[in-house]
């Protein structure tokens, strides 16, 4: 499974998401608010630049 690092746009902790899970919109682990799904793809682009 691929998953990416990113940081909550809420909480600033850091969080393993898989690749997978972002288009179901995920949550963070931490505070439990979602995730921005644009801020995500960004952060894959960066990660894995097509
Ligand atoms: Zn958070």
């Amino acid at each position: 499974m691929t998953t990416i690092t990113s940081r909550c746009p809420h909480c600033q902790s850091l969080n393993r998401l898989p690749v997978e899970r972002i288009e179901a919109n995920p949550s963070c682990g931490r505070c439990k608010r979602s995730y921005y799904k644009a801020l995500l793809l960004k952060e894959l682009k960066r990660i894995y630049p097509y």
